[in-house]
């Protein structure tokens, strides 16, 4: 995994529950992402694009109980910290995480990098109206950002080949993918060779639902001590209450157990 960004770019990568996790800013990301955008214009079709994914409780979790799910994080070409658990377990490690990379924050310094960069964007995911709201809102925060087309994530397997090919026609850099975990990560590893030429795969959950305004995000103050996920829970119990319930305690023993030392 992580060889790429690692080596390409010089990130320290740390093991945390059982992923290897980049060490990096935000904004030290998302010039990667700008990097690796570029790269893939010149390389054309040659480029596989980099598939860049996220570790959180659920993830660490999923991937303990899940074989499937554990090999398809494996072949992310970078694992970043989207959950605070992930970045206080990282404390004892030789590359502390500088902060947390929460998606939800992230697409905003992706697109102010894009923006700058003339980096296009593509909106997979979510229901229609879900999707349609999230594009609309970036466009309207980012009025320079290039978003060169959308999709719903509501389909089926016989439709991944048109979907890939609307991608790659659309010229788009940047493949944002909400099909929640672990569908997302699935359908990115299997979908790759089919989308060559696009710099990156950005899986990212239930991003579309925070940009549409259907829920809110925490308060900071929660967001900083690793509450996010209750905030979640309080706000759609019936959906996320089990999902936490779940998948918390396991994540802090995977957290314990397979995090490296020193
Ligand atoms: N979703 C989708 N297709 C599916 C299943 C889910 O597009 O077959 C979308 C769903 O509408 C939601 C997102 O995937 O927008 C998953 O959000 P969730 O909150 O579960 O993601 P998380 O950030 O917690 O991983």
């Amino acid at each position: 995994m992580s060889a790429s960004m690692r080596e390409r770019h010089n990130v320290p990568t740390v093991t945390i529950g059982a992923f290897p996790t980049v060490s990096l800013t935000r904004r030290r990301l998302a010039e990667i992402m700008v990097a690796d955008g570029m790269a893939a214009r010149e390389a054309g079709g040659a480029w596989l694009p980099k598939a860049v994914f996220s570790s959180n409780g659920q993830g660490i979790a999923l991937a303990g109980r899940d074989a499937d799910f554990a090999r398809a994080m494996a072949q992310a070409d970078a694992i970043h910290a989207d959950g605070m658990s992930v970045v206080k377990a990282s404390a004892r490690t030789r590359a502390p995480l500088p902060e947390r990379i929460a998606t939800s924050d992230f697409f905003h310094d992706a697109a102010v990098a894009a923006s700058a960069h003339g980096l296009r964007f593509f909106m997979l995911g979510a229901s229609e109206r879900q999707n349609a709201a999230a594009v609309e809102a970036a466009r309207r925060m980012y009025p320079d950002l290039q978003i060169v087309g959308r999709h719903h994530g509501y389909f089926g397997e016989g439709d991944d080949a048109a979907i890939c090919e609307m991608v790659r026609a659309s010229g788009a850099d940047v493949l944002w993918v909400a099909l929640g975990k672990p569908r997302q990560e699935f359908w990115s590893i299997a979908n790759r060779e089919r989308l060559a030429g696009v710099g990156w795969i950005k899986t990212c959950g239930g991003l579309y639902a925070f940009l549409a305004g259907d829920a809110p995000r925490a308060p900071q103050w929660m967001q900083d001590i690793g509450l996010e996920w209750l905030h979640r829970v309080l706000d759609d119990p019936k959906r996320l209450a089990w999902r936490y319930l779940t998948t918390n305690p396991y994540s802090l023993y995977r957290l314990m157990r397979h995090t490296e030392r020193g």
